[in-house]
């Protein structure tokens, strides 16, 4: 049996920020599986080799730059499409975590957050976008998270980010939407990486997931491979300005 048509995404070029390890390099991988051309990024070029060499062998390409910084990003975003050819999909996936309680948070490490979860999707989304927009076609998926819906103590300045990258996704998909752009959000629940390693290793923490998860386990990076692929397909050509949640359904109950 083969796949449905609306699914195939073979030769399409992706950029997946944020892709040296955890979410990030899963979804490259996954992207490169169903047959796409895949740029790797990160600001480390001999981690993001590393990385490449355990991707399909001639459809994974490399580009250091870091998101937060706007002339770097344009000038990454160029050497891209020059490099290897027009993207056709981005997955603003580049994030990080900071906990602490507001009242210990400092200057420096609100501005790094909000760069690192927010600023950069504006920076890449902006300068991918000038191109889709001008091609008449693209799908950007922004990786969001359950805390763009719900808190906890301690990671307000993260679930602020998450917040508004949220509504930053249905801002794009309205402006950029008129010329043939889809823009969704995927929003993870709990999902082992780096990221969240002190977390995992919190036995307490990690009884409280299984327990409000109604899949009872923490999320693992593939268990997101499906949601983006689906958002970069054809099959969701309508489907704009969603977030779709993929979380053990964590979000949907007390
Ligand atoms: P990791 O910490 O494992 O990976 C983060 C990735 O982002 C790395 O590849 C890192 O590359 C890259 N990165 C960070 N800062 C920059 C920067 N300034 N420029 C370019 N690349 C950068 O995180 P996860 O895989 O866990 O998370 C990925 C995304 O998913 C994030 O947006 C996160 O908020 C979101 N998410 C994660 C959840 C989870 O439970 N893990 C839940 C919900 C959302 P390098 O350091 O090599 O530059």
């Amino acid at each position: 049996m083969t796949a449905h048509p609306l699914f195939d995404i073979g030769g399409r070029t992706a950029l997946v920020t944020g892709s040296s390890r955890g979410i990030g390099l899963a979804l490259a991988r996954g992207l490169a599986e169903a047959g796409c051309t895949v740029v790797l990024n990160g600001r480390d070029g001999a981690r993001l080799a590393e990385a490449a060499a355990g991707l399909p062998a001639g459809r994974v390409h490399t580009a250091v730059f870091d998101v937060t910084d706007g002339p770097s990003v344009a000038a990454g975003i160029a050497d891209v499409e020059e490099r290897v050819g027009p993207l056709d999909i981005l997955v603003n996936n580049a994030g990080m975590q900071l906990r602490a309680p507001l009242l210990e948070f400092t200057d420096a490490d609100w501005h790094r957050i909000l760069d690192t979860n927010l600023t950069s999707a504006f920076l890449v989304g902006r300068e991918a976008a000038r191109r889709m927009t001008e091609r008449g076609h693209g799908k950007i998926v922004n990786i969001c998270s359950l805390q763009s819906e719900v808190v906890r103590p301690g990671i307000a300045p993260y679930a602020a980010t998450k917040g508004a990258l949220k509504l930053l996704t249905k801002g794009m998909c309205a402006d950029w939407g008129p010329y043939g752009v889809q823009v969704n959000g995927l929003g993870p629940g709990y999902i082992e990486t780096e990221l969240t390693r002190p977390l995992v290793e919190d036995e307490e923490f990690t009884a409280w997931v299984r327990r409000r998860t109604p899949a009872g386990r923490w999320g693992r990076t593939e268990d997101l491979v499906g949601g983006v692929l689906f958002l970069a397909s054809p099959a969701a050509d309508f489907v704009s300005g969603q977030v779709l949640y993929v979380d053990g359904g964590m979000t949907s109950v007390l």
